[in-house]
């Protein structure tokens, strides 16, 4: 069922055409000008306008206008329904945004017809667009986990090089691998494995700033990038981090799993030309913390 707005100042008109518009299964509302078409368009959100031309307070043409201006209402497909078919009249009204454009008097089969068209395109429409969104989601984020994937990370953590770059200000990397994860793995399962990095991304989510932009790298691997954040305060982070993990327990399977992770930690250079340098220096003291016996943050001296 479709919610259509039907907008006439001559009463006998809207409820001719509603007898119709309910015997085809529509849900009917009514307006009597174009003042009163904006307000219950807004309230009511329907899926199509039936606008009426000639009318007082404000006309069809000027309602249309309003409507194409407005964000939220732009959308719904507006037929204009008028007893003037000049041909610029035509013109100017589509030209504006009206979908379609009937002279009265109609046919209502014919103007029934072009509202189902309408409305499909409406609908498929709506479909579209939340496919993109969708797809955009599938993009940006991991799928096991819902933190940043890769190229989010990159996205995002360029656009945050440049400004803290161009603002002076300071700004840390930290490169996170979960210790020995080979053998939660091996000794849980795959599934349980799975689950310690969803946690693990929710725990480090809890423990972020809003603005810190975690994101999975890799594997067991995660990248935190900390706008506005200097040395002591992404160590600190990170030490936060490393006890949270250590004291966390995930119940999986009725069997306790805990691991920890290490860190890389450091902050933007000004010989740095990009994320890349930093992430590079995280990783080496990523690695140094995994050499010096794991469970360790290591950062710029
Ligand atoms: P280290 O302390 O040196 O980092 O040892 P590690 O075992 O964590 O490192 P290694 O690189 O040897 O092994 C990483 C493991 O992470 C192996 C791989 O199967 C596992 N892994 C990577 N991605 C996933 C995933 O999405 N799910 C699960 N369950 N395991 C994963
Ligand atoms: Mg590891
Ligand atoms: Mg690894």
């Amino acid at each position: 069922m479709s919610k259509i707005l039907v907008v006439d100042d001559i009463k006998d008109n809207i409820t001719l055409l509603t007898f119709d518009l309910e015997d085809d299964g529509h849900d009917i509302i009514t307006a009597q000008n174009g003042e009163e078409c904006l307000s219950i368009a807004q309230q009511e959100l329907p899926d199509l306008i039936l606008l009426d031309m000639m009318m007082p307070v404000m006309n069809g043409k000027d309602a249309l206008i309003k409507l194409k201006e407005d964000e939220i209402l732009k959308d719904i497909p507006v037929i204009m329904v008028s007893a003037n078919d000049g041909d610029d009249e035509i013109i100017s009204t589509l030209d504006i945004g009206a979908h379609d454009y009937v002279s009265k008097p109609f046919v209502y089969p014919i103007l029934a017809a072009r509202i189902r068209s309408a409305l499909r395109l409406k609908y498929s429409q709506e479909a579209l667009q939340e496919a993109n969104k969708a797809l955009e989601k599938l993009a940006s984020y991991d799928s096991l986990t819902d933190a940043y994937n890769r190229r989010q990370f990159f996205n995002l953590s360029t656009i945050e090089f440049s400004k803290a770059k161009r603002a002076n200000r300071s700004m840390a990397v930290i490169m996170l691998d979960i210790d020995k994860f080979k053998a939660v793995n091996d000794t849980y399962g795959h599934a349980a494995g799975d689950q310690a990095l969803i946690v693990m991304t929710n725990l480090s989510k809890q423990i972020c700033r809003n603005s810190d932009i975690f994101s999975r790298f890799g594997g067991e691997e995660f990248v935190i990038c900390c706008p506005d954040s200097d040395l002591t305060g992404a160590i600190g982070l990170a030490e936060r981090l490393r006890e949270a993990t250590q004291n966390n327990v995930i119940t999986f399977n009725d069997q306790e799993i805990q691991f920890t992770v290490s860190m890389g930690v450091t902050i933007m250079q000004p010989e740095d030309k990009d994320i890349d340098a930093m992430l590079q220096r995280a990783d080496t003291y990523l690695y140094q913390a995994k050499d010096s016996g794991r469970n360790k943050v290591i950062a710029d001296q």
